[in-house]
């Protein structure tokens, strides 16, 4: 058993002055992921900075008509609230879709936004993995890769990004704050996670010790007409093979705005630019949008296990913007 040290701060910049001292010390959400890594022996923090009840856990609207999502905010309260509910139903959505109802009472929206990756190898110590122990190697790459990632993958690392709320806000450019070291910052979503590359032990671009304070969320009326399409091997309690979030804004059969983000294919939630580039203006047909679907994962290089991703993600893709627009199928 290996001892560790529990705090908790009184200030934002309290708990991060005391990580700031311990750089093997790690904020503590809801406990629902890092609590397990520590029992399996892949974390081994030596100091848990409680922040749980440190920064806001509401869903508070911004004057500009976006919506700023406290980091404590549990996940089970933020899929309930109204306001998330009727302008953002794809967050409702993808947060309903992981997990269960206990487990989601208790994980933060920070939490799960810097929850790590479901790769079998990183969570058994007695394998190789280049993101548990950098240099060495890959056992996913020539072992057991079915729920990896298809896009945007490295020599080094092929895993999956797990957080469905991930996508959901890549998807709507929400922006992540935070208070480090070196002061504030607003990240934008879809740059909050890296893709592997020659450092795959790194997942976000977070510092260490910097706090998610909140998210905010732009307004994106749009957004109303929003949903998440989870493919997994159970109904619940499992994560995405692959998951889709989108919204789509439709005139007289034509698209005129448009997002798309993919879960359970890439390292990091996947935001769909180039699929969205060929929607915006063309015809909302089951055709245009199979086309757009196959431009995006062109570019997908899967290993022999999981191929099926590549097609499943096209047709999660096209069924999403089907029921969303009701297009002839
Ligand atoms: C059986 C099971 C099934 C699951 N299924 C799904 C699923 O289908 N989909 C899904 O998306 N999730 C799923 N989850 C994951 C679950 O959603 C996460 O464990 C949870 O969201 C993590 O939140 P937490 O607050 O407990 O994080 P913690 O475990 O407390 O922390 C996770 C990480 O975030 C860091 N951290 C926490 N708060 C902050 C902060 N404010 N600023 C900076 N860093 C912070 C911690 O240091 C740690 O590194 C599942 C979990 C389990 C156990
Ligand atoms: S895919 Fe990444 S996390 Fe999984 S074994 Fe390879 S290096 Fe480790």
């Amino acid at each position: 058993m290996r001892t560790f040290r529990y705090e908790r701060a009184g200030s934002v910049s309290g708990a991060v002055a005391l990580l700031a001292e311990a750089p093997h010390g790690a904020f503590l959400g809801g406990g629902t992921n890092l609590v397990d890594l520590m029992k399996l022996d892949v974390a081994r923090p030596d100091l848990l900075v409680d922040v749980r009840r440190l920064t806001s856990d509401q869903v508070d609207e911004l004057p500009d008509g976006g919506v700023r999502i406290g980091a404590a905010t549990p996940n089970s309260e933020l899929a309930a609230d109204p306001l998330i509910r009727r302008r953002y139903p794809v967050l409702s959505q993808a947060l309903l879709s992981g997990a269960s109802g206990q487990l989601r009472n208790l994980a933060t929206t920070a939490g799960n936004l810097l929850q790590r990756t479901r790769c079998p190898y990183f969570q058994n110590v007695t394998t190789p993995c280049n993101k548990r122990e950098p240099g060495t190697g890959c056992s996913a790459i020539e072992g057991y890769h079915r729920d990896l990632a298809v896009l945007g993958t490295s020599p080094e690392c092929v895993a999956a990004h797990p957080s469905d709320l991930a996508v959901a806000l890549a998807a709507l450019d929400a922006v992540v704050r935070t208070e480090g070291p070196d002061g504030e910052r607003a990240i934008p979503m879809t740059e909050l996670h890296r893709l592997p590359g020659p450092q795959p032990q790194r997942d976000t671009v977070l510092q260490h010790g910097e706090l998610i304070t909140a998210i905010d969320l732009p307004p994106l009326p749009f957004a109303a007409r929003s949903c998440y399409r989870k493919i997994r091997d159970r109904a619940s309690y499992a994560f995405a093979l692959v998951a889709v979030a989108a919204a789509i804004d439709v005139a007289d059969g034509v698209v005129r705005d448009v997002r798309l983000a993919l879960g359970g294919v890439a390292h990091k939630p996947w935001r769909a630019v180039r699929a969205e580039e060929l929607l915006r203006g063309g015809p909302a047909a089951q055709e245009r949008f199979r086309q757009a679907a196959e431009a995006e994962l062109a570019d997908a290089r899967p290993l022999p296990g999981n191929a099926f991703k590549v097609p499943l993600a096209r047709n999660t893709m096209v069924r999403a913007l089907l029921d969303l627009t009701g297009a002839p199928r």
